[in-house]
C-alpha cells in the first residue's frame, strides 16, 4: 500500500492531510482521520465485519421458526453457502435472467414462492404440500423429488470442479468407471465424478472426488439434528458415501484399490460439508505451492477471466461454483413449478382472463 501512496500520489496524500485537519477536532480520544500508518496496520475488511454478521446470525436464528426454516438458515450461515450473492454479473458465468434470479432471493431468504401459491401436488412424484411447505419453497424439486432435476445439478457443479483442475493444467477426468477391479462389469459404479491423478494428490493415490449435495430441512436430515448442529446434512451425505465405497474395498479386497475416495458434500444452500472445507483447503494449498514464485496472485494482472469481486484463485471458482449450483436450483424450480400449476391456469387462459 505504501507504494501507492509513494508512486505519484502526493495529490492523495495533500487530499488525506486536509482532511485530517477538518475531521481530527472535537473531543475523539483518537484521530478520526487515518494516517496511511493506521491504515496500513488495521485488520482486513472482512475480519472487522465479522462481529457484526455475528450478532447479525444471532438474532436471526432466535426468531420463531419451524424446524425446517431454522435448518435452513443454520446451513445458509456456513462457508460456501450464498457466495454467489457475490457475484458480479460482468461474465457469463455469474450472469442469469432476472426470473431466475428473482427464484434464487426468494429461496435463500426461505420465502414461500408466490408463483406456487396454487400448487397441491408434485406432478412429477405425487408428493403433496404439506406442513414441511418444501413444494411452495421449492426445496422438493431441488433435492428430494424423484423426477426433479438431480442430476443436473449435480453434473453443473461437478463440471465447474473439473474445469477448476483443467485452470491448474492438471489432468483430470470425468465420471471415470471401472475403478472397481471386481465391480467393473457394471458401469454403475463409478467412484469419481472428477479423478484426480495422483501427481496433483498429497498422497500417493489418485483422488476419487464424488459430488453430492443434500437437503438439510429434509426429515431424514432434520432427524439426524440438522437443526441444532450446522452441517449435520453434510456430515450424513459424506458418511452415507463412505459407507458404500467401505463395503466395495472389502468385495476387492486383498486388492488395494488404486485411488484414494474423496466425498464432496454440499448442502443445497451451497454450504461445504467439513470434509468438503478440507478438500477445499488442500486445492487451495496445491494452487498456492505451484504458483511460480514472485508471480501475483490477480487474476486480472495474469489476464484471465476476473470481476472486482473475484480477482483470484479462490474467489473466482468459489463464485463459480456457487453460482452454477444455485441458479440450477432456481432453474429447476421455475420449471417445475410451472409444470405443477393447477391446470385451469395453464397458458394464462382462463377464469381471470377478464380481471
Ligand atoms: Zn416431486
Amino acid at each position: 500500500m505504501r507504494a501507492w501512496f509513494d508512486n505519484d500520489n502526493g495529490g492523495f496524500e495533500r487530499a488525506l492531510n486536509l482532511l485530517a485537519e477538518k475531521v481530527n477536532t472535537g473531543d475523539a480520544p483518537d484521530p478520526v482521520c487515518p494516517s496511511l500508518a493506521a491504515v496500513e496496520s488495521m485488520p482486513r475488511q472482512a475480519r472487522l465485519s465479522e462481529e457484526i454478521y455475528e450478532v447479525q446470525r444471532k438474532k436471526l436464528m432466535q426468531e420463531t421458526m419451524t424446524r425446517q426454516d431454522r435448518a435452513w438458515r443454520l446451513s445458509c450461515s456456513q462457508f460456501g453457502a450464498g457466495t454467489w450473492l457475490l457475484c458480479i454479473p460482468m461474465l457469463d458465468r455469474f450472469r442469469c435472467k432476472s426470473n431466475v434470479f428473482k427464484i434464487m432471493l426468494q429461496m435463500w431468504l426461505g420465502l414461500l414462492l408466490p408463483m406456487a401459491e396454487g400448487i397441491s401436488s408434485c406432478v412429477g412424484c405425487g408428493a403433496l404440500a404439506d406442513r414441511s411447505r418444501a413444494l411452495l419453497n421449492g426445496r422438493h424439486f431441488t433435492t428430494t423429488c424423484k423426477k426433479g432435476r438431480r442430476n443436473i445439478i449435480h453434473d453443473v457443479r461437478r463440471d465447474v470442479i473439473y474445469e477448476m483442475y483443467k485452470s491448474l493444467g492438471i489432468g483430470a477426468e470425468k465420471e471415470v468407471g471401472g475403478l472397481y477391479a471386481v465391480l467393473k462389469k457394471n458401469g454403475e459404479f463409478r467412484p469419481a465424478d472428477v479423478l484426480v491423478p495422483e501427481s496433483a494428490s498429497d498422497g500417493d493415490k489418485a483422488l476419487a472426488l464424488d459430488v453430492t449435495f443434500t437437503d438439510p430441512t429434509s426429515k431424514t436430515s432434520l432427524e439426524k439434528g440438522s437443526d441444532k448442529v450446522p452441517l449435520k446434512a453434510a456430515a450424513e451425505a459424506h458418511r452415507k458415501k463412505m459407507e458404500v465405497h467401505n463395503r466395495h474395498v472389502e468385495m476387492e479386497a486383498p486388492v488395494e484399490l488404486p485411488f484414494e475416495k474423496v466425498p464432496l458434500a454440499f448442502e443445497n444452500t451451497g454450504a461445504m460439508g467439513k470434509e468438503t472445507q478440507q478438500w477445499w483447503q488442500s486445492v487451495l494449498k496445491w494452487e498456492s505451492e505451484h504458483r511460480g514464485v514472485g508471480e501475483t496472485s490477480s487474476r486480472m494482472q495474469l489476464g484471465l477471466e476476473h470481476t472486482w469481486s473475484a480477482n483470484n484463485f479462490a474467489t473466482f471458482w468459489l463464485q463459480s461454483m456457487s453460482m452454477a449450483h444455485f441458479r440450477e436450483q432456481a432453474e429447476t424450480v421455475l420449471l417445475w413449478v410451472n409444470k405443477c400449476q393447477p391446470q385451469q391456469n395453464v397458458g394464462g387462459v382462463g377464469s381471470h382472463c377478464c380481471d
